[in-house]
């Protein structure tokens, strides 16, 4: 790497060429696993602040691989994203997700969509269809969307946003503070939720930044009329903080970890009635 200066002639060395073929052949079994069976949904539960009250959950794809066993999606993502596949992959997640969630009760359910299926020009028809086949109502479906997305600032993808809104769909913003925009940029793309990037939450305790950022998201957003989900949430003083300023939803280790389908039950149970 120290050789990679500026300027400097890039060499392909035989590290990268190792690289270049696993991507290839993660992307060949990725394809596999599509129609084996190796994937599978977990589900995170979403809390009310004071962790009593199961108020939705996130969708988490998993794959089960026969010989390396669980492969984590930060690792297959970005592959299936730069190979094409991704809107295959969401799109399955999402089919499965309406299929194991329809009957849940009045939970939501959060779906991540990669900017990817944004630039399919049908994404919300194609959405439209999976609920109505499945029988799943729109208005218990987020969907997670990250602020690249926004920054592309295509107008196909302002397009699909708009009509999966029109449908009863929520937005939610992921990861919101670790890059760019604004809320601003919220306003003008009218998402419902924003989710706190987890780097924040992990500060709160140890810089007064990050405690002082998250109060003043919490009050704009709130003034905005914008939920708002603090995600990473891993200790008791985290929770009290976020507690403390009203922040409205959290998702955290410290409450669940995400859990398969046979998982769910125990959170169920936790769900509001009436
Ligand atoms: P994300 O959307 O930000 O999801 C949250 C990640 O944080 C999940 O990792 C979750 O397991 C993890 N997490 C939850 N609570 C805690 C906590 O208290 N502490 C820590 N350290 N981590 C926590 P996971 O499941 O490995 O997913 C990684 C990323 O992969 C996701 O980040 C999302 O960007 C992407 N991803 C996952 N499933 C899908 C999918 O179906 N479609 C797309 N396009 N992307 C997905
Ligand atoms: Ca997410
Ligand atoms: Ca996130
Ligand atoms: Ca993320």
């Amino acid at each position: 790497a120290k050789a990679e200066g500026r300027g400097s002639l890039r060499v392909f060395t035989p590290r990268m060429e190792r690289e270049v073929v696993r991507r290839r052949d993660v992307e060949l079994e990725l394809k596999r696993a599509l129609t084996t069976g190796e994937l599978a949904v977990y589900y995170q539960p979403q809390f009310s602040n004071d962790g009593d009250v199961v108020v939705g959950f996130e969708a988490l794809v998993r794959w089960l691989h026969p010989v390396q066993g669980l492969i984590s999606p930060g690792e297959f993502i970005p592959i299936a994203e730069q190979s094409g596949l991704i809107t295959e992959l969401d799109m399955w997640v999402l089919r499965r997700v309406c299929e194991q969630a329809r009957d849940w009760g009045d939970v939501k359910i959060a779906v991540n969509l990669s900017p990817v299926d944004f630039r399919m020009g049908n994404l919300a028809d194609t959405v439209r269809r999976i609920l109505h086949e499945t029988g799943f109502p729109a208005e218990r479906l987020e969907i997670e969307i990250t602020e690249n997305l926004l920054f592309g600032n295509q107008p196909e993808a302002f397009a699909s946003l708009s009509a999966l809104r029109n449908m009863g769909i929520r937005i939610a913003l992921d990861d919101f503070g670790s890059g760019y925009s604004s809320l601003g940029y919220i306003r003008r793309f009218r998402v419902d939720t924003i989710k706190i990037d987890r780097s924040f939450i992990q500060n709160i305790g140890h810089t007064e930044d990050a405690a002082a950022i998250i109060d003043c998201v919490v009050r704009l957003a709130r003034a905005l009329a914008i939920t708002v989900t603090a995600e990473g949430v891993e200790t008791r003083e985290q929770l009290r903080y976020l507690q403390s300023v009203g922040c409205h939803y959290v998702q955290g280790f410290l409450l669940a970890a995400p859990v398969p389908l046979s998982g769910v039950d125990r959170y169920l149970e936790r769900v509001a009635r009436g």
